[in-house]
């Protein structure tokens, strides 16, 4: 395996969007995610694989085995963030590249095939739901419903698929699915571990909820009078916190939005939109946690005198993955010689969908800091090739 190679295709794949910050601009279906796709499609034709595009334009590169069979999958996405950095998702994808080079390197002949896949709109920055063309892929999500999705300006999924010319016509049935991912958190490099053996990926629930009380004069309505919808939803965000901490076990519950109306200084806040974000990895726990969740949004309610509103916008399940593919993950790393524990995603990724259809597993390598979805986001290159050749291991075991 090349791991200079390997690093070469990161940071010219890190060209493609890049602004004069220095960050990533990769918005799924935008002009530089078709020049990125282009960039990809030219060096899996220089390996002579097999391009397929299904219906919401995710890719398939195959390598061909001596059996017409289902191929084994590696795969991730090249969509970004705004101001990205050159690796979340891109080192799934230059990575599973690196692993066919070395296998046309080596003419190794596999049995079954082997394939690259090339998710689209994995990170919903631009359309929601975010891992698109995963829960496309999977049938988690109807193909009409995600051509519809609209972008800020209006312009939908379809329209855009069309124009980048990524609206395909084909399919593929993987046989298992591998992604090699950075850790997007500071466990690894915390620790000094070279590789995280992902087991599963905690659930996520999100929510868009309001409080309705009565605005009016902050000089002349007293305290007990007052039906204040902003200290609802800020007494809430206290709550969730505690209720997070109540839970243990990893549990996380974020308000990440409030707007208060009319949002003046010297007006009682009327109304208050806010959002609720609650992850947990066990399944009970994640259930528990969303039924209290949604008791203190009333509660808080009630208190304070409010009407409120509450709609679930995510409920993704908490994912185990398939146990002899993360014992197979594992193995390989630990015959390589390299360092790693097992761990939970914190953060979502396709193989969460893929896990609904074949046996599935998940390679973490340190991100630098633990940052991730900024331009500030390193992984070294050592710890690239570190999980490039993991995958490689199981690739060459799952495919002989
Ligand atoms: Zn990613």
């Amino acid at each position: 395996m090349d791991g200079a190679r390997l690093e070469k295709a990161l940071r010219e794949m890190g060209e493609v969007g890049v602004t004069p910050s220095g960050g990533v601009n990769r918005l799924a279906l935008s002009d530089a995610d078709r020049e990125a796709r282009g960039l990809l499609v030219s060096w899996f034709r220089e390996l002579n694989l097999e391009i397929k595009v299904d219906p919401i334009g995710n890719i398939f590169a195959i390598r061909w085995g001596h059996e017409d069979s289902e191929p084994v999958v590696m795969g991730s996405h090249i969509d970004t963030v705004r101001d990205a950095g050159i690796y979340d998702g891109a080192l799934g994808v230059l990575g599973a590249l690196e692993v066919l080079r070395t296998l046309d390197d080596a003419d190794v002949e596999t049995v079954k095939p082997v394939a690259v896949a090339v998710f689209t709109n994995e990170e919903g920055a631009r359309f929601q739901p975010d891992m698109m063309g995963s829960m496309v892929f999977t049938g988690k999500l109807g193909v009409e419903e995600a051509y519809a999705s609209r972008d800020d300006d209006g312009v939908t999924v379809g329209q855009e698929l069309v124009r980048i010319g990524y609206r395909g016509e084909d399919s593929l049935t993987p046989s298992r699915y591998l992604e090699l991912h950075v850790e997007q958190g500071p466990v690894l490099h915390s620790t000094g571990q070279k590789i995280g053996v992902v087991e599963g990926v905690q659930g996520i629930a999100w929510w868009h909820g309001c409080y309705e009380g009565q605005a009016n004069h902050a000089g002349t309505t007293p305290i007990e009078l007052r039906r204040d919808a902003l200290l609802g939803a800020s007494e809430l965000n206290v709550r969730l916190r505690a209720l997070a901490e109540e839970l243990g076990r990893g549990s996380v519950a974020t308000m990440g939005r409030l707007r208060p109306v009319p949002d003046v200084i010297n007006v009682v806040p009327g109304e208050a939109e806010f959002t609720v974000d609650f992850r947990q990895y066990d399944m009970e726990l994640f259930t528990e946690g969303k039924r209290r969740v949604e008791s203190l949004v009333r509660e808080a309610a009630d208190r304070h005198g409010l009407s409120w509103s509450l709609r679930q916008s995510a409920d993704a399940q908490p994912v185990r993955f398939d146990g002899a593919m993360v014992d197979l993950v594992e193995s390989k790393a630990m015959s390589l010689g390299l360092s790693c524990t097992r761990m939970p995603s914190g953060a979502g990724h396709d193989a969460q969908f893929m896990s609904y259809v074949c046996p599935t597993a998940m390679v973490f390598v340190p991100s630098i800091g633990g940052r991730s979805h900024c331009r500030e986001e390193r992984t070294d290159p050592r710890d690239c090739e570190n999980g490039a050749r993991v995958l490689l291991g199981c690739v060459l075991d799952l495919s002989a």
